[in-house]
């Protein structure tokens, strides 16, 4: 993959995205995120972490503009996302890949379909699909499997699919929501791998995940979510560098 300079890398701390003095208070009164700031720089790695119930996936819904602050400013990849109207919100999402815990690919088209479905919706090129389909595929390593269908793969491969379609489009940055949470173990360490290296050809990543042993061995910069509000925003050095 070849390295993309980083915004930060040109013009120095170019931040993607920044939340300023949010809170959401869901209609049922529930306190789910009380006053953060935060900022994610291009160029970035981080882990979001928290017990369920902390806030992550309220976050994550926030940048993604599926709810709305009910108090202070997101911005995402240059969007004000209070003044963002509703009709420009794929304009958004195009910046943004996605990849979830439960994969969400299409079950009744290959691997390459489901990776081109992505370019063709947004009217790319044939040519451009024709090239980027097969280059993106084999960056996550499947390019043997580029005819099977979903169910044909395990776990672990289907979300090397799910970040082929994250990928395909050339987000500034992905957003990867529990992409561990349904891949046995030992798989798991290697999505992270796979979006470690991503990252360092210039993607910015924020990376969800309860998963401790995972953000103890790759370490990197962790944001920690509790009860709301960030209970702490640190870089450590991860256990595979110690050795
Ligand atoms: P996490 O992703 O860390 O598990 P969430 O962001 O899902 O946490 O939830 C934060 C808090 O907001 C929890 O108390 C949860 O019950 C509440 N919550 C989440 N979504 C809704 C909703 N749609 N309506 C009301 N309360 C919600």
């Amino acid at each position: 993959m070849q390295k993309r300079q980083t915004k930060t890398e040109l013009e120095g701390g170019v931040v993607l995205v920044e939340f300023n003095d949010v809170s959401v208070t869901y209609s049922s009164g529930v306190d789910a995120l009380n006053h953060v700031t935060l900022k994610i720089n291009d160029g970035d790695f981080a882990f979001v972490v928290g017990s369920s119930g902390a806030g992550k996936s309220t976050l994550i819904k926030l940048i993604l503009k599926e709810i709305d602050a009910t108090e202070g400013t997101v911005t995402v990849n240059g969007f004000n996302l209070k003044k963002l109207k509703r009709r420009k919100i794929p304009n958004l999402r195009r910046t943004l890949g996605i990849v979830f815990q439960d994969f969400r690919l299409i079950p009744t088209m290959t691997v390459y379909e489901n990776v081109a479905f992505v370019l063709r919706v947004i009217d790319a090129p044939k040519k451009y699909i024709k090239s980027r389909v097969p280059y993106v595929i084999s960056l996550v390593g499947l390019a043997h499997k580029a005819k099977a269908y979903p169910e044909e793969l395990s776990g672990g491969e289907q979300q090397r699919v799910a970040l082929a379609r994250a990928l395909v489009n050339d987000p500034q940055l992905i957003i990867a929501d529990e992409p561990t949470g349904n891949i046995d173990p030992a798989l798991s360490y290697e999505i992270v791998e796979l979006l470690k290296g991503i990252n360092e050809c210039g993607t910015t990543i924020l990376m969800v995940t309860h998963e401790h042993d995972i953000v103890r061995h790759f370490g990197g910069r962790i944001i920690n979510i509790n009860a709301g509000s960030i209970a702490f925003d640190e870089t450590i050095g991860g256990a595979n560098e110690a050795q």
